[in-house]
């Protein structure tokens, strides 16, 4: 008699896949151990702008050896910086909206590619505006993927979503921190091995006082729609003069290459010929303001107060015109200095 055939044995849960937000602070860098541990397939995805860079987080996904997808953020945070429905936070940082979008653009690459759910690094209480127990609950609702949302260190204090309740996680080797006490954090770095992490909330130009008080001013004048102005916006000194010309000014030899480097059609680019001294770059100069221009260049120069100095312009494909010009005081363009 032939031996029955035995039934196949169930087939293994497929192993199921994570894609967690890597920012490259220590929290997103634990999230994904968290997650691994447990045996989730894990993957990375970071964002750029000109905010903040996704330098960090490409560290980070070295050391933790997982691929990171890095998206281009650009255009979603700038409609942020118009209108953003959650406010700001105490500078120029529309953190709730911003990690909602970020949460949304995760989940297009989700949908793509067969991930199973998001994971971020946010720990309930740690911050004051972003991660407030109402402020996850709003990034929660407004990413589009409320039940596949999972925050693995805080999970246990949380409401239980889908990867958990379908058995993808297991609940129970989550984490429940709370508040801003680093030190659990800490450990699991050493446990998990981690060496290389930035301080946290680090890294993003919104929430600096000085680099948004310039943000604010461009976008009463020149407004956000164009790439270029908002990288200038991290280099030199800049100045509003009296008829509306932005003059940014090279504050070292770095600035000066990217002033030279950002010109286009339109704009002035001004240089001392015969002293050391910085670049100036004005944007579409208005003619009214090309004297206060040479004598910014000049006042920026190694000449003195009352020497002269010759100051070159160029426009885009016309050769540079020098002219004498006598060095003013600095103290006289303080008061334009954004
Ligand atoms: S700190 Fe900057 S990058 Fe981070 S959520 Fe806030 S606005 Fe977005």
């Amino acid at each position: 008699m032939t031996e029955p055939i035995p039934a196949p044995a169930p087939s293994p849960r497929p192993r199921a896949k994570a894609l967690c937000l890597i920012s490259g602070g220590l929290d997103s860098q634990l999230a994904a151990c968290v997650l691994r541990e447990q045996g989730v397939h894990v993957e990375g995805v970071a964002f750029s702008s000109p905010f903040f860079s996704p330098d960090a987080a490409i560290r980070a996904a070295k050391q933790l050896d997982i691929k990171l997808h890095v998206v281009d953020f650009t255009p979603h945070i700038a409609a942020l910086l118009k209108n953003p429905p959650h406010g700001f936070g105490s500078c120029l940082n529309p953190c709730i909206d911003c990690h909602a979008a970020m949460v949304r653009k995760a989940s297009e690459i989700m949908a793509r590619e067969g991930f199973d759910f998001i994971a971020t690094g946010e720990v309930l209480g740690q911050r004051p505006m972003s991660q407030r127990r109402d402020a996850l609950n709003m990034v929660q609702k407004d990413s589009g993927i409320p039940g596949r949302l999972l925050r693995p260190l805080s999970a246990q204090l949380l409401p239980e979503t889908e990867p958990e309740t379908l058995g993808l996680v297991d609940r129970s080797r989550l984490l429940g921190l709370s508040g801003r006490n680093r030190k659990p954090q800490l450990e699991m770095a050493k446990r998990f091995g981690l060496v290389e992490f930035p301080t946290p909330a680090g890294g993003c130009l919104l929430t600096e006082p000085n680099y948004t008080r310039r943000l604010k001013n461009l976008m009463e004048h020149e407004g956000l729609d164009d790439e270029r102005l908002l990288r200038l916006l991290a280099h030199g000194r800049h100045f509003r003069l009296d008829a509306g010309t932005l003059a940014i000014v090279g504050r070292n030899r770095g600035d000066n290459e990217f002033i030279r480097t950002a010109m286009r059609g339109g704009d002035a680019l001004v240089k001392p010929v015969d002293k050391p001294g910085a670049t100036v770059l004005a944007i579409q100069p208005a003619e009214a303001d090309m004297p206060a221009i040479l004598g910014l260049c000049a006042a920026y120069s190694d000449g003195k107060p009352g020497d002269t100095v010759s100051i070159s312009v160029m426009r885009a494909a016309s050769k540079p015109v020098a002219s004498p010009v006598v060095v003013p005081p600095r103290q006289d363009f303080e008061a334009r200095m954004i």
